[in-house]
């Protein structure tokens, strides 16, 4: 006897999903989500046009070890200690169900990547968020609670606060029974890198991204680093959901950019002083913000109209700047709704950004 008096949405798995920014087409301004100003190493280019179309009927290589040896070998690793997911999210949400299998709480950040709390719901994962300090920094003390494991963006996506110096290794030591995930999809602007911990600490994961100091944002191709038992459980639990996760494209262009060390060098140094010019501006037309080390800058405003909020105004000059084909990007979420975040766009859009804030604020 089947189940009559039930319909099959009593069995489906209700998520509230991420919501990704948006992508607009057409001669826009687009400030919105992180991505590089910048065109992809001429590496990738040449890959993709020696690109041998007639190899595509064959599956790509599951074990990825062309991309895995090419990050090892730059970074000095072995390639053991690599693995390697469609865009970093992939990565994330396979540690997500690899190592968050416990009955404590995960704990993240209350201000963190919007991505983290989707994840943990959609795995039934038990989490619990932890405050940032009132300026958004990192306070290592409270993750000495009880916990199923941690989940730390370094620098901190939409703040682009980076942790100081020794904070990630106190959280590290504090919890050597729980795996603690290290998010540095941005530690190329400025952030310290957590690899250097690796070795004396076998519950650490590193997670990184070419999509975005790498130009890559649209082939999806993200890696972590950990200890070799750590990557044996990520691959094990991949190769139980998608044996072939990355494409073949996205294989050789992925070892292309990180095969192009003068090139990622030259973007990365260019997005991080544009960065220092927008935050000198910003502060001279009454922006607050942290000190980011990331291609972002998360910002407020007292109001320039009579009785306007930070929210008020962030939320007005979110629309106004939309009008004008600008797209920064706004959370109207407790905490952070009187903040705009800005991705760091080439100069000249830059100015023009600069120009149009001028004569909206
Ligand atoms: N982590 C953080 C903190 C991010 O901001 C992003 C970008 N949305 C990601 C991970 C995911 O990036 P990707 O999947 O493009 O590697």
């Amino acid at each position: 006897m089947g189940c009559l008096d039930m319909g099959y949405e009593d069995n489906v798995r209700r998520v509230v999903p991420y919501t990704p920014g948006e992508q607009p087409g057409g001669r826009v301004i687009k400030l919105n989500t992180n991505e590089c100003p910048y065109p992809p190493s001429p590496k990738v280019r040449e890959a993709l046009r020696n690109l041998d179309t007639d190899n595509l009927r064959k599956y790509p290589d599951p074990t990825c070890s062309e991309l895995v040896s090419a990050i090892a070998g730059y970074y000095g690793l072995k390639d053991e200690n690599v693995f390697t997911g469609v865009g970093s999210d992939d990565v994330l949400s396979m540690c997500f169900l690899t190592f968050f299998n416990g009955a404590d709480p995960v704990l993240f950040p209350d201000i963190t990547y919007s991505f983290y709390d989707v994840w943990a719901s959609v795995y039934g994962i038990p989490y619990k968020t932890v405050p940032l300090r009132d300026d958004f920094t990192l306070d290592p003390a409270p993750y000495r609670q009880k916990n199923g494991g941690i989940v730390i963006a370094n620098p901190n996506a939409p703040t682009g606060i980076a942790a100081d110096h020794g904070v990630i290794e106190e959280i590290l030591s504090s919890n050597p029974g729980v795996m603690v995930i290290v998010d540095e999809a941005y530690i190329d602007f400025g952030g310290e890198s957590a690899l250097p911990l690796l070795n004396d600490h076998e519950n650490l994961l590193i997670v990184r991204t070419l999509s975005k100091s790498r130009a890559l944002a649209g082939l999806r191709i993200g890696y972590a680093f950990g200890q070799k038992k750590a990557i044996k459980y990520l691959n094990d639990v991949k190769f139980s959901v998608n044996s072939y996760t990355m494409n073949t494209p996205s294989l050789l262009a992925g070892k292309a950019a990180i095969e192009d060390d003068r090139y990622f060098k030259e973007i990365r140094d260019r997005v991080i002083s544009t960065r220092e010019w927008v935050k000198k501006e910003l502060k001279e037309l009454g922006f607050s913000f942290g000190d980011s080390r990331t291609n972002f800058i998360f910002a407020s405003h007292k109001g320039t109209l009579p009785g306007e909020t930070e929210k008020d105004f962030a939320k007005r000059i979110f629309g106004s700047l939309k009008e004008r084909g600008i797209y920064v990007r706004y959370f109207d979420k407790p905490l952070i709704d009187g903040y705009l975040r800005i991705s760091i766009g080439t100069d000249e859009e830059m100015r023009e950004f600069i120009r149009v804030l001028r004569e909206i604020m």
